[in-house]
């Protein structure tokens, strides 16, 4: 293969289009109100046919859940394989979860109501939850014990229910893997995806030894995100490309090449700290940038894109539980 050098990468058409799974957005946001039909067509377009609606704040599930239904009602244009199925449809799932960062506006009833509807209406996986102390105030014992307890109390129901969670760690790797390994949850057994990784190399190969798959996002297009191409890298050669997934975390964490502000360092300053939808409009992450991940992680990793989103969707199965046919 041609190795792609993704520092010199620009936001050209793409050549050839992938089939893709976008494993984490926020596509649902406020910010997306507008014009989401468009930015689903044009992910359509780009080879995007699974796109997972992520939770973080309960008042938002039936939000997620409208979304959903919105998106599965778009008629986009269908193509058939040679094994006359077809193939190019496009379909929008949702995960259910309470976010540690907005720990303080967690409620138990939230929690309470949370495990009533995944009875009712079983989601796609439980997600996102974990801990996050990015701030000193999520680092005082009070908040740091509730985000323990609601982390807990996620992953018991996603046993309950076997289902896969996505998990949201933040400055708090090694509290995370303690709890895990100590939890019945096995995600070996269930799946599960360590969301937006941004541990090192430790944290990384620890995660994937516990079944989970790690969550690449636009921080990999940054040549500058050094520690996070290490580990990425570092998890790689222990385990085999078998150990990730890609996702566009959109509204957050647009690929560098698709930036238009001058100031495209921003990639790595950007975080899931804010209420979605607070990202500049015009730098705004979409679906349709996921192949820009891929084509930046083809080029660490030396591996073919075609064989990598093969893998990668196979990937994405296995850690959603799914059993989605490949397109091609
Ligand atoms: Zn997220």
């Amino acid at each position: 293969m041609t190795p792609i050098d993704s520092s010199k990468m620009t936001k050209q058409p793409l050549p050839t289009i992938y089939p893709l799974i976008d494993t984490h957005t926020h596509f649902d946001a406020p910010i997306f109100e507008d014009d989401r039909e468009i930015l689903a067509q044009q992910a359509h377009k780009q080879g995007i046919h699974h796109l997972v609606l992520v939770g973080y704040l309960y008042q938002h599930f039936e939000r997620m859940y409208e979304t959903e239904r919105l998106l599965n009602k778009l008629s986009l244009p269908t193509t058939v394989n040679i094994d006359r199925q077809n193939v190019s449809h496009f379909s929008s799932h949702v995960a259910v979860g309470l976010h540690p960062f907005y720990i303080t506006q967690h409620t138990d009833n939230h929690l309470m109501a949370m495990a009533k509807r995944i009875a009712d209406q079983r989601p796609l996986a439980i997600g996102e939850i974990g801990l996050d102390t990015f701030t000193e105030a999520m680092k005082t014992p009070d908040i740091f014990a509730k985000q323990v307890r609601f982390f807990k109390a996620q992953l018991d129901m996603a046993v309950t229910h076997q289902l896969p969670v996505m998990l949201h760690i933040r400055k708090a790797h090694a509290e995370a893997l303690a709890i895990l390994k100590a939890h019945d949850y096995d995600a070996h057994k269930l799946g599960g995806i360590a969301h937006s990784f941004s541990g090192g190399t430790q944290e990384a190969k620890a995660f994937v030894k516990l079944g989970f798959k790690l969550g690449v996002t636009g921080q990999i297009t940054n040549p500058n995100a050094k520690k996070l191409r290490r580990a990425i890298q570092a998890a790689v050669d222990s385990y085999g490309v078998e150990c990730l997934v890609i996702e566009t975390d959109c509204p957050d964490m647009t690929p560098i090449m698709c930036q238009i502000s001058e100031h495209n360092s921003s990639v790595t300053t950007q975080s899931s700290d804010q209420e979605r939808g607070n990202a500049p409009v015009h730098n705004k992450n979409v679906p349709a940038n996921l192949p820009w991940v891929l084509l930046s992680l083809s080029e660490l990793l030396n591996v073919s894109p075609t064989s990598l989103a093969k893998q990668l969707w196979h990937n994405s199965c296995c850690a959603l539980q799914t059993k989605w046919v490949y397109p091609l």
